[in-house]
């Protein structure tokens, strides 16, 4: 258990090391940075942990842009991530919505 979350958060860093690089705009939001890291790291996780987490966290995954502020993450890091990946796993984000966080179309101030 702690070498996976050990890999989790360093699939986090490093996925935030990625996006930093690869921001299409000056000056990203905090949850836009937060959602690929954790995104990331969510992805990369082993099922059973990842499975772990998931279930011990309700909710249904964000629905929109306009409920994932800066306050919300600040609020409950974890909470954001569990419902930011459950966001990314709606079949209208996915990948694209990923593509929209570094164009900077969506979560922007
Ligand atoms: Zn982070």
């Amino acid at each position: 258990m702690e070498g996976s979350l050990y890999r989790s958060l360093a699939a986090h860093e490093v996925a935030h090391a990625i996006s930093d690089c690869n921001f299409k705009f000056a000056r990203p939001t905090i949850q836009a940075k937060e959602y690929l890291a954790y995104v990331t790291m969510f992805a990369t996780m082993a099922p059973a942990v990842r499975e772990r987490i998931l279930r011990k966290s309700p909710g249904h995954g964000y629905e929109g842009d306009w409920q994932m502020g800066t306050t919300i993450y600040l609020a409950d890091p974890m909470r954001f991530g569990v419902q930011a990946y459950r966001h990314f796993l709606k079949p209208d984000n996915g990948r694209s919505y990923l593509h929209a966080i570094l164009a900077g179309k969506v979560l922007i101030e």
